[in-house]
């Protein structure tokens, strides 16, 4: 549609004039800046208030609507019906990381990834406010929005991951040519529809894939997307070949299906580099260098995985500096997820610092539990005792019909140290009928986590 400069004036009187009206109807007198304002990014934001009606009880406010603060937001609402909860989430719908390697071949489509935030929000009783968390006024315990400030009385920040190419010493140039030619698509919605685009048009060659190092986001999803990009190229009898350039010394998490489905099923297709971090990268040439003895791989086309961090959010609001906890900064209580010396501010998800594995059922179960505990506080009650979160993880190694392993875990801890897996129950199994059934129970623990997510 081509828009005059008239047009384009009336639509911003327009815009102009509904923003005003939008901003006098909110309840004033909610977010007023005092004089104790705390210094940390209290200059930033709208300086307005959110428009928002006034808290009908104790405001909980949970920044990022991925699977840790939907269940946040559910649960502390569900225990505390009092409670007036807000979500503040910068999307406008919820697309889904698990299950995301079976869309990009074709398996499942983006329907089955996508939820209704509306939805979950009214069926559960809560807000759902559409706004990006921008900074923060510890002193008056004011969020600040892209769409007006909101007053907490607690918060929880569960922004997921950001992504750090700082290992690979790429120039910015790079690293943005990286984010938007070769996106990692660890972070949903269009980095997936980029890579599955890529996929469909792939002729032949070498397709590179990469596995971080460090407690990166879900650790079999490299290794899961490998073998069905392997199965996609086999299928459609495509002449390609995938590389897997493991930064680790060995495959992270269930070696033994993942080493025998790469043996067994994907010989000609998957090359499997340990060992291999990423050294340099030519994106002109289309050539990588990794691995202690500067090995060279060219490539066709590629989905390159950097390091993770918490999200930057936590930053912003002064919680964590350069993605570190410590005493300067605040440290997490490991059992209530409260940043110590910050009293109502929590951390959940995938951005906390503690070593749990880094997944969408560890982040709901932990939710499920962080929701809990704060309903008790808003009901002035003593706090319950910690739960583990749940690892529960199936890992698709083939397709049509879907085979699958798949891990189940719990956490236990030596005084406030995390000691490691307890309650393990490691299912590796891909052929035959424990492979499909673990394959029908991918599909099925898909369909109760949207359901705990979004149905009340
Ligand atoms: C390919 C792939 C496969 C996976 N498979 C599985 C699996 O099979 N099983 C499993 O358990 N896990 C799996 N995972 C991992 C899972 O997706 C993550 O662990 C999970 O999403 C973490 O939840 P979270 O709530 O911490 O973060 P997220 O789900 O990323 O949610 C964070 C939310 O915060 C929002 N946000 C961030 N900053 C702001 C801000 N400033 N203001 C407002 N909103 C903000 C974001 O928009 C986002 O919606 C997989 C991940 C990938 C990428």
């Amino acid at each position: 549609m081509n828009m005059n400069r008239r047009d384009a004036l009336r639509l911003g009187a327009i815009s102009v004039a509904a923003a005003a009206t939008t901003l006098t109807g909110c309840a004033y007198g909610e977010a007023k800046p005092s004089k104790k304002e705390n210094k940390t990014n209290s200059s930033v934001g709208m300086g307005t208030p959110a428009p928002l009606p006034p808290a009908t009880g104790k405001r909980v406010v949970v920044v990022g609507g991925g699977w840790s603060g939907l269940s946040v937001a559910k649960y502390t609402k569900k225990f505390a019906p009092n409670a007036d909860v807000v979500l503040v989430e910068q999307r406008t719908e919820f697309i889904s990381c698990p299950i995301s390697n079976l869309y990009l071949v074709g398996e499942v489509d983006l329907e089955f990834l996508t939820h209704d935030y509306l939805q979950a929000a009214r069926e559960n009783k809560y807000t759902y406010f559409n706004a990006t968390a921008i900074g923060i006024d510890k002193a008056n315990k004011i969020i600040k929005t892209s769409n007006g400030d909101i007053k907490y009385d607690y918060l929880v920040l569960a922004p997921g991951i950001d992504y750090d190419y700082s290992a690979w010493n790429v120039d910015t140039v790079t690293e943005q040519r990286l984010r938007s030619e070769y996106p990692a698509a660890f972070i949903p919605g269009s980095e997936h529809m980029t890579l599955k685009a890529k996929l469909e048009d792939f002729e032949g060659g070498n397709f590179i894939l990469t596995v971080p190092g460090g407690n990166y986001r879900c650790l079999p999803a490299p290794y899961e997307r490998a073998c069905l990009i392997a199965d996609y190229f086999k299928k459609n009898e495509i002449e390609g070949k995938v590389i897997l350039l493991d930064e680790n010394p060995d495959i992270t998490i269930k070696k033994e299906g993942f080493q025998s489905s790469f043996d067994e099923m994907y010989k000609d297709y998957i090359e499997y580099h340990p060992n291999s971090k990423i050294m340099s990268i030519d994106l002109d040439k289309k050539v990588v260098v990794a691995g202690e003895f500067d090995e060279e791989y060219s490539f066709e086309d590629a989905a390159f995985y950097p390091h993770v961090r918490g999200g930057k959010l936590l930053e912003v609001c002064g919680v964590a500096k350069d993605n570190v906890f410590n005493k300067k900064v605040g440290n997490i209580d490991p059992f209530t997820y409260e940043v110590i010396g910050e009293k109502d501010i929590f951390v959940s998800g995938d951005a906390r610092p503690m070593g749990y594995s880094k997944s969408g059922n560890t982040s709901n179960s932990e939710g499920h539990y962080i929701g809990k505990l704060i309903a008790q506080r808003v009901n002035g009650k003593k706090d319950i005792p910690w739960k583990s979160p749940l690892t529960v993880c199936y890992s698709a190694v083939s397709a049509r019909p879907i085979h699958a392993i798949s891990v189940r875990a719990e956490y236990e801890f030596e005084g406030k140290k995390l000691k490691g897996f307890t309650n393990v129950d490691l299912s590796q199994q891909w052929r035959g009928k424990t492979g499909l059934n673990n394959g029908k129970a991918l599909n099925e623990w898909a369909k109760g986590m949207f359901r705990d997510m979004f149905n009340a």
